[in-house]
């Protein structure tokens, strides 16, 4: 039975109340984020040592980690001149030979603790053989006592550690509070779904029968209880049993994760009540009439999506995921027309300014020839002879727009600083959402009258990350590109092929086509020259390209002028721009067939995958030239990936994979989830399960013992 509700767990108790820790001891703890009996429990390993037989010091190999097991037999600092930085140096012997470890920074403690005739655990990588060689080695001193056990003679793990906190004490101490707390450790209650396997079969139909979750790819009965997955976790009895472990913690993560979304949503569902705005197609048929193409069968199911959306009984919560260049732009225009036709207002957030003057300029185009007013907000700039909109002054909203029958504000996230409130909002959009936090994207739709919200991303979410992060959000994919798109070549170049790659630049110049010239940083910094900056090389540019237009771009740049040299581009008055990443997002000039990207390796593979997607807009052949001066073959590689594919959504979970979610997440996003034991990149079959569990025990809830 399971305990009151506002029974506090004993887990919860601080850690400073476990035997043989102290004020000093909680205070290293704190650093690792450990400040509870569970946060210890919960603790992962990094590491594990098979320490049921140790590695004869003769048998070790050059370059693979071992664990030998020695007695110290010499020891001592040594300066190589006067006043030159020491080293500490110890050699170890276990019978079949001797083991030379060196640190080369001796620290005034190392001479005490590192004693002749000690019994040492040496864990490392020889860097030679002859002799045998081991530098910094990971070491634990072997001290006969009643918990000996614990460190040898089994698989033992190896935990973060912090200053001043040796491995060896941190064992004992996760072993102590398991051996105290383990009982205490409670399934948790959405389990049950889980334990009925068998019940189900044996009784169908049954009364107290619980729904079966469908997509289990671990067998139920397979999953250790979580008391023994914390076991198992820290000390397994296998190596094997480590695996199994982590899914289990893995998956109570994520079923957490996902019970906090639903619950969310479902507390959104019953208290919002959707405007209508799905439109009666008044403007959408003059709009697609004159729009110039038609509507691939991908932007036209999409659309359908969101018209059932529009027209539902809750406001839309919709993620629109389509590669650069797949025509988000269209479906959002497609979207705002509906609502505008219901009577309502629609926001179009961006996350720059390039972008969001880009939009107003296309929506200004297409839409007040249908007689809807198209209305500019941005941090620097707004349209209307007395300014529109006026933030400073408080609580205003734009005159014209109270007027009109319905308009569409474009803007940045200057459209939503506190203060103002858009009447009659049906709908906001919110153009490339990974550059929004979740803060952000809530804080936005709790304005006006629970508008409808779609988000549109360019970025192709890996599934895993789409369910966790976006798990309150509907889903909708343009999986297909429109016709007639000319076809991108990439290539990878070491620095030297630079002088090769400025002549084809200067090429295709002269051919009619534009260029677009990318580095990682504004300016210079002194300690890293070998990373370029717009500033330095706007210069070596404009000479490479003598008697081409060149412009500059970067986030330092007046928003004006950054304005200026935009036309300039758009109009072919500047052949080739400059910029940093700045213009990764969304900016289209069809024209423009050559990205070159200096100093490929500092920018991440998703990153690249946008600012290719600058290029290959109208029907000539483009060329990405990815410039990487890095030796590492490793760094290489992760670039050829791009060259080898188009595939925003391979490219992405390649990225994923090997940067880990910070990058896709932007920093807010990434804060917000601190997962333990789940893997984003590689957990995708357990957030299934858990996105599962995660609703049988919001539709099913328990039964309250009374
Ligand atoms: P993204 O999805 O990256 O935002 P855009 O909306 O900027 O892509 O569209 C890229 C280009 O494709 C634009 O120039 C746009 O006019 C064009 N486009 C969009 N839909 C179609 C279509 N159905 N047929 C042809 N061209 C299209
Ligand atoms: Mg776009």
């Amino acid at each position: 039975m399971s305990p009151p509700e506002n029974q506090v767990s004993p887990l919860a108790a601080p850690v400073s109340s476990v035997w043989g820790v102290g004020a000093e001891r909680a205070r290293l703890l704190a650093r690792l984020d450990i400040f509870t009996v569970e946060d210890l429990l919960l603790h992962p390993p990094r590491r594990y040592e098979d320490r049921r037989k140790f590695l004869a010091i003769r048998d070790l190999k050059l370059g693979e980690a071992a664990t030998v097991r020695g007695k110290i037999i010499a020891a001592g600092v040594k300066r190589f001149r006067r006043g030159a930085r020491a080293m500490f140096e110890c050699v170890f012997d276990d019978g079949t030979a001797m083991l030379h470890c060196r640190w080369w920074q001796a620290q005034p403690w190392m001479e005490d603790w590192f004693t002749v005739g000690r019994e040492f655990l040496v864990f490392g990588k020889p860097d030679s053989l002859k002799p045998r060689n081991l530098d910094h080695p990971e070491t634990e001193l072997v001290e006969p006592g009643e918990d000996e056990f614990i460190h040898v003679n089994r698989i033992v793990p190896v935990h973060p550690l912090t200053e001043g906190l040796t491995a060896r004490v941190m064992r004992s101490l996760i072993w102590r509070v398991l051996e105290r707390f383990e009982n205490e450790i409670r399934e948790p209650e959405w389990s049950r779904f889980q334990a009925e396997g068998p019940r189900v079969q044996g009784k169908p139909g049954g009364a107290d029968v619980l729904p079966k979750p469908s997509t289990f790819n671990l067998q139920p009965s397979t999953l250790p209880a979580r008391a023994n997955a914390v076991r198992m976790i820290h000390f397994p009895e296998e190596l094997t049993d480590v695996e199994i472990a982590r899914q289990r913690l893995a998956l109570d993560e994520f079923v957490a994760l996902q019970f906090q979304i639903q619950s969310r949503r479902k507390k959104f569902e019953a208290s919002a009540r959707a405007l209508p705005c799905a439109g009666d197609n008044r403007l959408m048929k003059p709009f697609l009439a004159q729009l110039g193409f038609r509507l691939t069968k991908a932007q036209a199911k999409v659309l359908r999506e969101i018209r059932a959306d529009l027209g539902g009984a809750h406001p839309m919560r919709r993620l629109l995921q389509g590669d650069v260049g797949s025509g988000k732009t269209a479906v959002a225009a497609c979207s705002a027309l509906m609502a505008l036709e219901s009577g309502f207002n629609v926001a179009l957030m961006a996350p720059t300014e390039i972008l969001a003057e880009q939009h107003f300029r296309n929506f200004s185009k297409w839409f007040e020839p249908l007689g809807v007013k198209v209305e500019m907000q941005t941090g620097s700039r707004k349209s209307g002879e007395d300014g529109g909109l006026r933030m400073e002054d408080g609580k205003r909203a734009a005159p014209s727009i109270l007027n009109s029958p319905s308009s569409i504000f474009v803007g940045t996230h200057a459209l939503f600083t506190a203060g103002f409130e858009l009447p009659k909002l049906g709908l906001v959009i919110i153009d490339e959402q990974h550059k929004f936090g979740v803060a952000q994207r809530e804080t936005l739709v709790r304005k006006g009258n629970y508008p409808h919200l779609l988000v549109m991303t360019a970025t192709p979410i890996p599934r895993t990350l789409g369910l966790t992060l976006y798990g309150d959000l509907d889903v909708s994919v343009i999986d297909e590109m429109p016709d007639g798109r000319g076809k991108i070549k990439t290539f990878v170049r070491p620095t030297d092929k630079l002088p090769k790659v400025f002549g084809f630049i200067r090429e295709k110049i002269a051919g009619g086509r534009q260029a677009y010239i990318v580095y990682p940083r504004v300016e210079a910094v002194d300690t890293d020259t070998d990373i370029k900056a717009v500033k330095q090389e706007f210069e070596n540019v404009r000479r490479a390209l003598a008697g081409c237009q060149v412009g500059l771009l970067h986030g330092r740049i007046k928003p004006a002028e950054k304005e200026q040299t935009m036309a300039g581009f758009r109009a072919n008055q500047i052949q080739a721009l400059v910029a940093t990443s700045l213009i990764e997002v969304g900016v289209d000039v069809p024209n423009a067939t050559v990205m070159l990207v200096e100093n490929a390796e500092h920018f991440g593979l998703a990153q690249l995958h946008q600012l290719r997607g600058r290029i290959g807009r109208g029907a000539h052949e483009s060329f990405c030239i990815l410039i990487s001066g890095a030796q590492h073959p490793e760094a290489r590689a992760r670039l050829e990936i791009l060259a080898a594919t188009n595939d925003g959504f391979k490219i992405a979970e390649a990225d994923l994979k090997l940067r880990g979610p910070g990058e896709l997440l932007g920093q807010q996003q990434s804060g917000a989830m601190r997962l333990r034991f789940g893997n984003l990149a590689e957990d995708l079959n357990l957030i299934r399960q858990a996105r599962e569990l995660a609703k049988l025990h919001l539709d099913f809830p328990p039964a309250k013992v009374s």
